[in-house]
């Protein structure tokens, strides 16, 4: 059985994510756009987080309200460009624990090698939301997400900015109890694995290095 897909189509997100996705959208400017765009999808992605009540009072009158249960939240950024997503979702969540797993792709094998990989403490009270703007071939991702599991999260969620069919067919091909939140589904990836018609090279277009 697949797994999940959720497509975050709010205004707001297809705007941002149309500002990014232009060539003629300066360095500063895509960083600030991830940054949004990010506050966003985690406040789609945490829709169901489960709160709990507790006594508080107000200027006028004491009164049982909700709050989110515990501080069981890990981000974990695939380095590089998932940091750009990670800098939002902390704005929104700021008390969450941060990790972070380094891949690079074998130029010879062709496959994802691990070349970092921190997580914190006590996974097995965590939720695990892991951030990558684009989910292209899924290798990497299938790959960063088979490690985090070596560490039994509580639960996983998957969140970038960009897929495709291909994307997606790989990653829940490899973990269909993952479910995958993207601000839109592209038509195709090409010969060089970049989406089409995507937004370039995320890491380049968020830090500037081309
Ligand atoms: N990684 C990127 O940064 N862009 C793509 O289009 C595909 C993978």
């Amino acid at each position: 059985m697949p797994g999940k897909v959720h497509v975050v189509d709010h205004p707001l997100v297809q705007h941002k994510l149309t500002l990014m996705r232009n060539k003629e959208t300066s360095t500063s400017t895509f960083r600030n756009l991830l940054r949004e765009v990010s506050m966003l999808l985690a406040y789609e992605v945490c829709r169901e987080l489960p709160t709990t009540m507790i006594k508080i009072e107000t200027p006028i009158a004491p009164m049982q309200a909700p709050v989110l249960d515990g501080k069981k939240i890990v981000l974990i950024s695939v380095l590089r460009a998932g940091n750009g997503i990670l800098d939002g979702m902390l704005q929104i969540l700021p008390s969450a624990r941060v990790g972070h797993v380094g891949l690079y792709r074998d130029p010879k094998t062709l496959t994802a090698v691990e070349y970092y990989y921190k997580v914190p403490e006590g996974m097995g009270d965590r939720d695990a939301i892991v951030v990558d703007p684009m989910l292209a071939t899924g290798n990497s991702a299938v790959a960063a997400i088979e490690r985090i599991k070596e560490s039994g999260p509580r639960s996983m969620k998957f969140v970038c900015l960009l897929t495709c069919p291909e994307g997606i067919r790989v990653f829940h091909s490899a973990h269909p109890d993952v479910p995958v939140y993207t601000a839109a589904i592209d038509d195709s990836l090409n010969e060089k694995s970049y989406i089409v018609p995507g937004l370039g090279d995320a890491g380049d277009r968020l830090f500037g290095t081309k």
